[in-house]
């Protein structure tokens, strides 16, 4: 009998699935489109641990404040709440690479762009990586390893890396706002 954990990881990778197939239709229905994905980049399998809705927010307002910068009209917005994480959707006809650059400074100049995931989906299906513009891999949160290998060898435990997002996310908040929660 499955236990229910597995039964939750079931769900999880459907939803994951669900997604994938989603920006896969989109790309086939607006072909001279690219689709833009926003998820917490948080650790582990549940993403929606404290703070991750308030980051999903912010990771929102800043990209679509990006796009309005630069006039660049988004078609569709499609936010998914689901069992365990959230993913933002934006369809945008515009150069794929120049919106992987924009993501690439929103992940490394935000305060909290570190734990924005931003990825690009070409009309290709191709997902652009930061190295596709000259950008380095993401550094881990904690040290400055390649957040892969520290992710790869567990180097640090999933407490110390939450509680570390939500340090910064209160200091954010007290920075940007005066709030202190
Ligand atoms: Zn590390």
């Amino acid at each position: 009998m499955p236990n229910c954990y597995s039964m939750e990881l079931q769900s999880i990778l459907k939803n994951r699935c669900e997604i994938e197939e989603q920006i896969k239709e989109l790309l086939a229905k607006y072909p001279d489109c690219m689709v833009m994905q926003l998820v917490p980049n948080i650790p582990g399998i549940n993403k929606k641990v404290e703070p991750a809705v308030e980051i999903f927010q912010i990771g929102r307002d800043t990209l679509l404040n990006q796009l309005d910068d630069y006039k660049i009209s988004v078609k569709i917005e499609i936010i998914k709440y689901e069992l365990a994480f959230f993913a933002g959707l934006w369809v945008v006809k515009y150069c794929g690479l120049k919106i992987k650059k924009l993501c690439v400074a929103i992940e490394d100049h935000h305060p909290l762009g570190m734990f924005f995931d931003l990825d690009v989906y070409q009309k290709n299906g191709k997902k652009l990586n930061r190295e596709n513009v000259g950008a380095k891999a993401r550094k881990c949160f904690l040290c400055d390893e390649p957040a892969k290998v520290c992710s790869l060898f567990q180097k640090h435990t999933y407490e110390d890396l939450i509680l570390f997002i939500r340090q910064t996310y209160l200091k954010y908040r007290y920075d940007v706002k005066g709030v202190v929660l």
